[in-house]
C-alpha cells in the first residue's frame, strides 16, 4: 500500500521517475518534470520510459484530495483541488455558477433567462467571466411538464445542464432527451439513491448526493453509489444562511484534504435555496459568496440581478487567481486616442490590476497619449519601486526599447506619484523631464489638463 501525501513535493515524484534526462517529455531533465507535474502542466504519459508500477505510484501521489467530476458539452470540471488553503499550492477549478430555472415559468420568461446565462460576459483585469451552467428545476412536480422545460431548455442552450428533480420518472424522462449532454442528475438521497444510481449508470452521467444537513447520512448515500460503480459524484450537504451550512462545507473539505476516501467529492452550495427560504437577493448573495469562500465547487443562483451577480463573479475571480503568479498583461508601449509628437508620455506598470485601472481611467478622461507599460513581473507600482523591479535604469532601458523618442518632440514623462523616489535619478540617467503624477490614476485626466 502506497501512503499518499497529498502535498507532494518534486523530490517525492523524481524518486519514480527513471532519471536518465532524456528529454523526450519536453522538460530538460527528470527533476523538471517532476515540478511540473505537481503544476499539472505535463501529464504521466509525456514520460515514455515510466514503468507500470512507477506511473500507478505517481498516480495515486498526484491524485487531487478532492476528486475531480467533468459534465455538460462543452465540460464544466469541478472540484479537482488539491489543498484546502490556496496559499498551499493553488486552486485549480474555479466555482461554476448556474443559473436556475423551472418547468412553471412562462415561455418569456424562461427564454429571457436562457439568453441571459447564455450572453453574460463581463470583462475584468483582461479576462472574461461567464456563467458556466443552468440548472432546470421540476418546481411542478409534473413528468410531462420537466420534459418540456428541459427539452426547451436544451434546445436554447449550449451551456452544461443540471437536472433537478427528487422524482426519478422525471430524470429519466430527461434523460431520454439530454443525456448525450452529460447533464449532472440532482439528487439521489437515501430513499431514492438507487433509482437515481442506476440512471447515472444508464447515461453515464455523473450524480448529486444529497443529505440535508445530516453529514454521516450524506456518506452512506455516497457509499451506495460507489457499491453501484458511480465515481463521478458530487455532494450537497444543503444549503441555508446559517453557520450548519458553513460548518458542513468546511468539515467536507478538511476531511477530504485529510484523505478521506469516501467524502473526497466536489460540494454543490444551493444560494438559490436560501433565496426561496427568505425571498431576499442580498441574502442569497452573501449565500453564494460565503459558501465560494469556503469551498463550494459549484453553486446555483436565483437572482440575476446584476448588483447581485457582479462581486460574486469578481470574488470568484479573485479567489482563482494564482497566488503564485501575479495578474500581468503585455508590457511594451501602447497609445490612447490618437496621440500625436506633442502628447504626454505616461509610465506604468504591468501588473493587470493597475494596467487595467489606469488605462480606463486615461480612456474616461479622453486623453491622447503614449503610456508606457514596464515589465515589472506583474507587481503593482508601490512593490516594484521598493524590489527594483521599477527602478530609474530599467525605466531608461524601457525608453530606449520602446522607441518612444521618434515618436514625440518633447522629454517628458509622467511617472505614478508611488514611484517618485526614482524621478531624480531618472532624470540623471535619462535625460528627460521627469513629472511626479498623482498617486490615484482617476487624477490622471486633471493633472495633465493642469500641465499643458
Ligand atoms: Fe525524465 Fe521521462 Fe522526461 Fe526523459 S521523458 S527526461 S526520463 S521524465
Amino acid at each position: 500500500m502506497i501512503y499518499v501525501r497529498k502535498k507532494a513535493g518534486p523530490l517525492d515524484i523524481y524518486k519514480y521517475l527513471p532519471k536518465i534526462n532524456c528529454k523526450k517529455c519536453g522538460e530538460k531533465t527528470c527533476m523538471a518534470f517532476s515540478s511540473q507535474l505537481i503544476e499539472r502542466k505535463v501529464e504521466l504519459k509525456d514520460c515514455p520510459h515510466l514503468k507500470r508500477e512507477s506511473f500507478k505510484a505517481l498516480e495515486e501521489i498526484l491524485a487531487p484530495a478532492v476528486r475531480e467530476v467533468v459534465f455538460g458539452k462543452p465540460t464544466v470540471s469541478v472540484g479537482g483541488e488539491k489543498v484546502l488553503y490556496r496559499h498551499e499550492l493553488t486552486y485549480f477549478n474555479q466555482t461554476a455558477i448556474a443559473i436556475d430555472i423551472h418547468d412553471e415559468m412562462g415561455k418569456e420568461e424562461l427564454s429571457k433567462r436562457i439568453e441571459f446565462v447564455n450572453n453574460f460576459a463581463h470583462e475584468r483585469i483582461g479576462e472574461t467571466l461567464t456563467l458556466q451552467a443552468i440548472a432546470i428545476r421540476n418546481r411542478s412536480g409534473d413528468v410531462e411538464k420537466f420534459d418540456k422545460c428541459v427539452e426547451e431548455t436544451a434546445k436554447q442552450t449550449k451551456k452544461a445542464l443540471i437536472l433537478c428533480s427528487w422524482n426519478s420518472e422525471a430524470l429519466d424522462k430527461a434523460l431520454r432527451i439530454v443525456g448525450d449532454k452529460k447533464p449532472l442528475v440532482y439528487a439521489a438521497t437515501k430513499n431514492t439513491w438507487k433509482e437515481v444510481g442506476e440512471l447515472a449508470v444508464k447515461y453515464n452521467c455523473p450524480v448529486v448526493a444529497f443529505a440535508d444537513n445530516d453529514i454521516s447520512e450524506l456518506k452512506s448515500v455516497v457509499n451506495a453509489l460507489q457499491r453501484m460503480g458511480i465515481n463521478d459524484i458530487v455532494i450537497d450537504p444543503g444549503s441555508h444562511l446559517d453557520s450548519c451550512t458553513l460548518n458542513n462545507f468546511v468539515m467536507l473539505r478538511r476531511s477530504a484534504t485529510n484523505e478521506d476516501k469516501v467524502l473526497n467529492r466536489p460540494i454543490l452550495g444551493i444560494p438559490a435555496a436560501v433565496y426561496l427560504q427568505s425571498g431576499d437577493g442580498l441574502k442569497e448573495a452573501m449565500a453564494a459568496s460565503l459558501m465560494m469562500a469556503k469551498y463550494a465547487d459549484l453553486i446555483i443562483l436565483h437572482n440575476i440581478e446584476i448588483w447581485a451577480l457582479l462581486p460574486n463573479i469578481t470574488l470568484r475571480q479573485n479567489l482563482y487567481t494564482d497566488p503564485r503568479r501575479p495578474v500581468r498583461v503585455e508590457a511594451g508601449l501602447k497609445e490612447f486616442g490618437s496621440p500625436d509628437e506633442n502628447s504626454p508620455v505616461l509610465l506604468t506598470t504591468n501588473f493587470a490590476l493597475t494596467y487595467y485601472t489606469v488605462a480606463s481611467d486615461i480612456e474616461s478622461a479622453k486623453v491622447d497619449c503614449y503610456l508606457i507599460v514596464l515589465d515589472t513581473n506583474g507587481i503593482g507600482v508601490e512593490a516594484a519601486v521598493a524590489g527594483r523591479q521599477l527602478s530609474a535604469s530599467r525605466v531608461k532601458k524601457v525608453i530606449d526599447e520602446t522607441g518612444i523618442e521618434k515618436k514625440i518632440r518633447h522629454k517628458k514623462m509622467v511617472i505614478p506619484g508611488l514611484a517618485a523616489r526614482i524621478s531624480g535619478e531618472l532624470e540623471q540617467l535619462s535625460g528627460w523631464k521627469v513629472l511626479i503624477g498623482p498617486k490615484d490614476s482617476s487624477e490622471i485626466g486633471r493633472f495633465i489638463e493642469r500641465e499643458r
